[in-house]
């Protein structure tokens, strides 16, 4: 039995017609095709890939459009970055080119090819400062408070940070609130380079001179284009429309930052004075890290960015729906196609993995299956800048999107061997059905794999939010599905507008994120040389299109989700009482035990469905929908679902019941009880959206 269906042997047989279809090899050769140029959103070549990934989407039979949306995105001009001692001596002159000896370990064959921008940060100001380092660990609130605490101002420095534990966007946003004038970030060897193991081309990580370029868009505030919160920014959306630069005000960073190599770091680094760094500040470079502050070394940044209205391009493929009462309810899969340079990995092989999804679904089409549910596809673009092509189609599509059963989520496809997933609750078993009916190149199913390597905690790799729970409130038996936090396509479909979503892929140890170095080489060599984990990916994310799709009954699970709420709850009153705040939790928790029973209660009729289940199923789906809130987050209202939220002060991971944990973390207890009652109300109204199905 398979959950959501009332007999399966007729979807077993399109399972078994899709499974076979998905060809690794075919997926090499779109890899290889994706990743022959650098193709930045918005460039020429971007939107080349655009056409490729369009003319697939027809190839299968998908109703094709290319989407244009015009954003506001800054192109490096010139990016200058140079340090100097105490005597005017200089102590490095950069950004280095990125480049490794082509004579060595076979090179690398990409490094000297046209089109490739120089290192730089999306969403940083051009700016021309001068100022003392300080060097802040991580550019965490904690180390931000912790330098304080020590006496040391980071007003009007340049802070210098290293990569990890935050999203980098975050950095500045606490580097900007603590008053200093720019931001440097760096990616240490601790993280990715030679500490953890051979670097490119020798093995998988980050070489000395390779960068992490990115985005510091204030991503926790709102994504997408940053004049357009909650408005789609169209090609004839008027600049009236458009909230002007000047009034972006803390929602944007206003002072300049930019990624710099270890190379190009150390030499900063290492001639710092001042206290000796706390020892957990301590990364992998081969001497003791200072905290600096003081005047032994300066750094001059002067960065000229071209920042203007851009034209991006989404690919959206459609297959209609044929069921009366449910071909307006919609699927949507996605993964962007903008990388900052070749982006093999990120965002390529999702790309790759998606489009012989797409050949499977079309070879489907053509032995007469037809979806009762409409299925969207989209290529996104702009995602490394902030989720731009995914949170402008979202925002344009609000209304019909209220009726979306799905979000799937793909962006780094395949890194590696270990397959990795993230889930609302009510999808978390879900995906793991799907990936028992997918067999491994291991052996086994992919959920076997899945699990052994979860069991032998063997799958901890570098730079990556799947699988990452945030409190493991459970003790699950079963293989842990991670939360959705952010730093990808799912945030405008989930947290603003309450779409269930999962994420997926593969991982494996991956050191050159967004880098010249994420590229076919580096992709055939450490990452998927047969490209069989690619086929792997495809038939998971085709299998998760297909069987909701076609699913009788929406195969959520509630109970789950109440129970999962419920632990949220208990962690947070645990948290709340060593802060010693006096919260009323008891309403909260007792609307988290009436959404489990009516959960439980649910689960009972979508394993007996009534005859025709479209309002059951409607049921079902406005469930996610009550559990918005429509005020949004405290200072951050785009952000409207109560359960998850990327964290104010982490970007990247997942902030559960966040309008609550974060009060905590002020603490206010003033917020954190005006939250707890926002979040009991949404509960109630998803428990009674639930009681009330027919
Ligand atoms: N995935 C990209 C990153 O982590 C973009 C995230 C964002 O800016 O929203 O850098
Ligand atoms: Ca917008
Ligand atoms: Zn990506
Ligand atoms: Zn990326």
């Amino acid at each position: 039995h398979v959950f959501g269906y009332r007999d399966f042997t007729q979807q077993a047989k399109w399972d078994a017609a899709f499974l076979p279809v998905p060809d690794a090899a075919l997926a090499g050769q779109h890899l290889k095709i994706l990743t022959a140029t650098p193709h930045w959103a918005s460039s020429q070549q971007d939107y080349a890939t655009a056409v490729y990934v369009a003319d697939k989407f027809k190839a299968a039979g998908l109703e094709t459009r290319i989407v244009p949306y015009r954003v506001l995105l800054n192109k490096p001009v010139k990016i200058s970055i140079e340090a100097f001692n105490a005597n005017g001596e200089k102590l490095m002159s950069g950004p280095s080119p990125e480049h490794v000896d082509p004579k060595k370990h076979g090179g690398d064959p990409f490094q000297d090819l046209p089109n490739i921008l120089p290192a730089f940060n999306g969403s940083s100001p051009s700016g021309d400062v001068t100022g003392e380092v300080v060097y802040a660990n991580y550019g965490s609130l904690a180390d931000f408070k912790k330098l304080a605490s020590l006496g040391i101002s980071v007003k009007d420095k340049i802070v210098l940070v290293r990569y990890g534990s935050n999203f980098r966007g975050v950095k500045v946003y606490l580097a900007q609130q603590y008053g200093a004038k720019g931001v440097l970030i760096y990616s240490d060897p601790a993280d990715d380079g030679y500490f953890r193991g051979d670097i490119y081309p020798k093995g998988p990580f980050r070489p000395e001179s390779g960068v992490q370029r990115g985005s510091v868009q204030f991503l926790p505030i709102y994504p997408g284009d940053p004049q357009t919160p909650g408005v789609a920014s169209t090609p004839d959306l008027p600049d009236s429309k458009r909230i002007p630069l000047a009034d972006l005000k803390g929602n944007e960073p206003s002072i300049p930052s930019n990624p710099l190599s270890y190379k190009d770091a150390a030499p900063i680094l290492k001639c710092l004075d001042g206290p000796v760094s706390p020892r957990d500040w301590q990364g992998a470079l081969p001497f003791t890290y200072h905290l600096g502050g003081t005047s032994r070394v300066t750094v001059h940044m002067h960065l000229e960015q071209d920042t203007a209205l851009r034209t991006i391009w989404d690919v959206i493929g459609t297959i209609e729906g044929t069921d009366a009462s449910q071909k307006d309810d919609w699927v949507v899969a996605g993964n962007h196609r903008d990388a900052w340079v070749f982006g093999a990995v990120d965002p390529s092989s999702g790309t790759a993995a998606m489009l012989e999804a797409i050949h499977g679904l079309g070879e489907l089409l053509k032995q007469g299956w037809r979806p009762k549910r409409r299925i969207v596809i989209g290529s996104w673009d702009a995602e490394e800048e902030g989720l731009i092509g995914s949170t402008e189609w979202a925002e344009q599509h609000a209304s019909d999107l209220a009726r979306a059963v799905a979000y799937f989520n793909t962006d780094v496809g395949v890194s590696g061997p270990d397959f990795k997933a993230a889930a609302v609750p009510s999808l978390k078993q879900f995906v793991r059905e799907v990936s028992m009916r997918v067999p491994s190149p291991r052996g086994g199913t992919v959920y076997q794999q899945w699990k052994t390597v979860q069991e032998t905690d063997a799958g901890n790799h570098t730079a990556s939010t799947l699988g990452a729970t945030h409190i493991s409130s459970l003790g699950e038996e079963d293989v842990r599905v991670g939360d959705l936090g952010s730093g990808s396509d799912y945030t405008p479909f989930l947290q603003h507008l309450g779409v269930p979503s999962t994420d997926i892929g593969s991982e494996g140890p991956y050191g050159v994120y967004h880098s010249v170095f994420d590229n076919y080489n580096w992709f055939t060599k450490f990452a998927d040389p047969t490209f069989v984990y690619e086929q792997q990916q495809a038939r998971i994310f085709g299998l998760e299109i297909l069987h909701m799709a076609d699913a009788d009954v929406l195969p959520y699970d509630y109970q789950l989700y109440g129970k999962e709420i419920a632990g949220y709850l208990e962690s947070a009153r645990r948290r709340a009482a060593t802060s010693h705040l006096t919260l009323d939790f008891a309403p909260a928790l007792e609307a988290a035990r009436r959404f489990e029973s009516a959960g439980a209660a649910i689960r009972d009729r979508q394993l007996s469905p009534p005859p025709n289940p479209a309002s059951l199923n409607r049921a079902l789906r406005d469930a996610e929908t009550s559990l918005l809130n429509p005020e949004g987050l405290p200072h951050r209202s785009w952000y409207k679902h109560t359960i998850y939220a990327p964290g104010e002060y982490t970007g990247y991971a997942a902030v559960v019941i966040p309008g609550v944990n974060e009060a905590i973390s002020e603490p206010d207890a003033a917020r954190a009880n005006a939250q707890l009652a926002q979040l009991t109300q949404a509960l109630n109204r998803a428990s009674a959206v639930l009681e009330a199905a027919k």
